[in-house]
């Protein structure tokens, strides 16, 4: 057995940074900069009231209450056709140009408007400046507005798209073709016959993929069956920028993944001291990474988590300390036994929120076919090699929603 920091080495240094491309600003959430993102224009781009109310010279009101006389009305998206005078004032909408000759806004709520609306009295004095939010006092020209390496999330691009940029330098989503294989397997509600199961890897690996940010790619289901099996990662690896496949890397006499990755790819095959998914195969089948991943459903998703989803954000250009999930660390509110083996367990657990701390508990059954625990589970709790934590324990947790 290898530790699991070994296996995941290995992984990661098969794993190459995609080509960077350029992409529509509405599909770049999530996606990796690779260019430093300079402002062309002033944001905001003009001088503007940030409240409803009036437009005045500060000097005016400096005795309030005062009454100023109303010039007019400036609405937003409209240049202003006033000038604001000496005891003038001009109605004004959040968002408006401040008209020439004002130096602050009065919020509408310390003002009295005239029945007949020509005046209106000022109830305190303001500063100048007062509500006015000024040009390029959230981005200047020539300001940086974040660098390369950066995860576009909807904030960076409402920025983009404040400053006129519809189109970004990232690197892509990474296609991940997913191929299920197994006699045993069947798609769909029918009844299933003595030695069937239904393929639920495919499924849960293709949602693992997107929520990864990746872009999945069905490569459907395997018989047992070496050419098949063969054809079916020749023609994914031409299409995808990796593979996940699940099952038929164990030592069983069907098990002709591994033999086809054998002869096709420039495989890795890996002992690592975790359970569950302890057997894994990584390595290039014509430049194109491969993750044999195992076939228990725990195994597969848990085997995931921690070799495929670090090496494919690798490949999107995450920053190294973004590969992984970080441990966050919470508290076992119940016990979380298991037997000293020389491996790191990973068990599925529930994760609540109270006391000011992640309490922590067992999701359920910890076999690696028991995908309800998976299900159910929040996170999942690192449990070093021993005989596991009882309750009131710090336990490192690594959260999966
Ligand atoms: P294998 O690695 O092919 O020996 O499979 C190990 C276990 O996982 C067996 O019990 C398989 O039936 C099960 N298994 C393999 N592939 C899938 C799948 N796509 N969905 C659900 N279970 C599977
Ligand atoms: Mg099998």
């Amino acid at each position: 057995m290898i530790p699991l920091a070994e296996a995941q080495e290995r992984v990661l240094a098969g794993c190459g940074v995609l080509a960077e491309i350029t992409a529509p600003v509405d599909d770049a959430r999530g996606l990796v900069t690779t260019e430093t993102v300079v402002a062309p224009e002033l944001v905001p781009p003009f001088d503007n009231t940030a409240m409803d109310g009036f437009a005045v010279r500060s000097a005016d009101v400096a005795d309030a209450p005062a009454t100023l006389a109303v010039e007019g009305t400036i609405a937003a998206g409209v240049p202003p056709d006033i000038t604001v005078g000496a005891g003038q004032a001009a109605r004004i909408m959040t968002g408006a140009v401040i008209p020439p000759g004002a130096d602050a806004v009065v919020m509408v709520e310390l003002t009295e408007v005239s029945a007949d609306g020509a005046a209106v009295t000022v109830a305190q004095s303001v500063p100048a400046g007062n509500h006015i939010r000024r040009a390029g006092e959230d981005l200047s020209i020539g300001q940086t507005v974040f660098g390369p390496g950066e995860v576009l999330t909807p904030g960076h691009l409402g920025v983009l798209t404040s400053l006129g940029m519809y189109r970004v330098r990232v690197r892509p989503k990474a296609r991940v073709g997913v191929m299920s294989t197994g006699d045993e397997l069947v798609e769909g509600p029918q009844a299933l016959e003595l030695g069937q199961i239904r393929d639920s890897n495919r499924h849960t690996l293709l949602a693992l993929v997107a929520e990864a940010g990746c872009e999945p790619v069905d490569l459907g289901s395997m018989t047992d069956d070496e050419a098949e099996i063969a054809a079916g990662i020749r023609a994914g690896v031409e299409k995808c920028d990796a593979l996940l496949t699940s099952g038929g890397v164990s030592m069983g006499d069907y098990d002709y993944v591994k033999k086809v990755l054998d002869e096709i790819g420039d495989m890795s095959w890996m002992q690592v001291a975790i359970k569950p998914a302890k057997p894994l195969a990584f390595g290039l089948v014509d430049g194109t990474p491969v993750f044999g991943l195992p076939g228990n459903p725990v195994s597969s998703m848990v085997s995931f988590e921690l070799f495929a989803r670090p090496g494919l954000r690798k490949m999107m250009g995450h920053s190294p300390g973004a590969w992984h999930r970080q441990p966050v660390l919470g508290r076992a509110a119940g016990p979380l036994r298991r037997r000293p083996d020389g491996k790191t367990h990973f068990a599925r657990v529930r994760v609540e929120y109270a006391d000011g701390q992640y309490q922590v508990t067992s999701a359920g059954g910890q076999g690696s076919h028991q995908l309800s625990a998976m299900a159910a589970a929040d996170a999942l709790a690192v449990l070093p090699d021993g005989e596991g934590l009882a309750i009131g324990d710090p336990v490192p947790l690594l959260i999966l929603r």
